[in-house]
């Protein structure tokens, strides 16, 4: 007790995001190919007796933060009895989930009596048709619903993330921004990230700086990080993450820039990746990581601990975010094994852009 992991660079890793499952309901065009990945078999995957016990090692390392990920974690089978269990084993934990939303509906009240930190809902476009596309097999009213279900039970603190792609959501930055307020949760938009070469294209790729310009009323909006309010962060007081957060001067809604491309946040970085697979990633951009599934699945805390820190060494300065081809270009592996299937053009405008590629499903996206 009382250690607490720091890597070579001196930054403190006491937040870790785990992918319970590669698996997903949908197929966004960004992150999975229409036909879906081969799923990794059930044999390969962390149990949830293997996650307990990860818990309870990184626990002990001072982790203090956990988001559960996917894939989409509601697909997974017994995973809100998985939830009550790690809070009932690591009540000073804060556990945060982040979903497509699509089982929220069924699961509110279930997930309300969790005391997640917080619930991260993926969400795009409010166009049904547009939602459709993007997600190719998604429901937007379903998803909607789900948020509705969650907001009504005020148990847990509901944020919405948008990836802003130029040709397909930018002209939907107001109308998010003012579906963000009616509803009260909190909006964050995100930099689309060339986690793919052959999926992110420059072109659908738009700035943080142009995102803020084209919030409702611009000039209303000024930098809020530093007294965000108990409901806008998962620590009040302590710094939320890579998000840049901007306040409306009259009607105090507040929502949240991810700038992992213009303006990346690689000296902050306080987070370790632990794919579904029981594989440590010490950054998104890299493919390298550590096995730790022999250990976990021996209950070994001190090979467990070892293959954490082993991977904790390998954690680079800078993993690589920026535009490719220029400063700062991603250092993505050539040899990705996820990077892997065809572009294709886009149903709507033909656009050869954000098609297919990278299942960051599992990677814990
Ligand atoms: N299925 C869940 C969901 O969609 O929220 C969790 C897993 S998903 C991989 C996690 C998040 O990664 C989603 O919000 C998705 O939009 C985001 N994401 C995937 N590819 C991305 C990219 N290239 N740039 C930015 N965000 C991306
Ligand atoms: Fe599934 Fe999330 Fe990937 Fe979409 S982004 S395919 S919802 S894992």
């Amino acid at each position: 007790m009382g250690t607490i992991i720091r890597d070579s660079f001196g930054r403190v890793l006491d937040y870790v995001r785990i992918s319970i499952t590669d698996r997903c309901n949908f197929r966004c065009m960004y992150c999975m190919p229409a036909s879906g990945i081969e799923w990794i078999p059930h044999n390969e995957i962390m149990t949830y007796e293997d996650i307990l016990f990860l818990v309870s090692v990184l626990s002990n390392l001072g982790v203090k933060r956990i988001r559960f990920t996917g894939g989409e974690p509601f697909v997974r089978k017994g995973f809100i009895d998985f939830l009550h269990e790690i809070h009932r084993k690591h009540p000073l934990i804060g556990i945060a989930v982040t979903t497509n939303g699509a089982f929220l509906e069924r699961d509110a009240s279930a997930i309300s009596a969790l005391a997640l930190h917080s619930v991260n809902v993926s969400l795009d476009t409010l166009d049904p048709g547009k939602f459709s596309e993007i997600t190719r097999t998604g429901d937007l009213s379903r998803v909607l619903r789900g948020i509705d279900s969650l907001v009504a039970s005020g148990e847990v603190p509901v944020k919405v993330n948008t990836v802003v792609m130029r040709d397909f959501n930018l002209v939907e930055i107001p109308s998010l921004a003012r579906f963000a307020a009616e509803k009260s949760v909190l909006l964050r938009f995100i930099e689309f990230m060339p986690l793919d070469k052959d999926v992110w294209s420059k072109m659908q790729y738009v700035p943080a700086s142009e995102i803020l310009s084209l919030l409702p009323e611009a000039t209303q909006w000024s930098p809020c990080n530093k007294n965000l309010r108990a409901s806008e962060s998962l620590d009040p007081g302590i710094p939320n993450g890579p998000a840049k957060y901007f306040r409306k001067k009259d009607t105090g809604q507040c929502i949240g820039i991810i700038s992992a491309v213009s303006d990346h946040f690689c000296h902050t970085c306080n987070r370790l990746r632990i794919t579904s697979t029981g594989e440590v990633r010490p950054c998104l951009f890299s493919n390298k990581g550590v096995p730790i599934i022999d250990a976990l699945r021996r209950h070994d805390p001190d090979a467990t601990r070892e293959g954490i820190l082993k991977a904790v060494t390998q954690k680079p300065h800078e993993g690589g975010t920026g535009i490719p081809g220029e400063k700062q270009a991603p250092k993505v592996d050539q040899h990705s094994s996820i990077t892997c299937f065809n572009r294709e053009k886009s149903p709507r405008n033909g656009a050869e852009n954000f098609t297919e590629e990278r299942h960051m499903s599992r990677i814990g996206g």
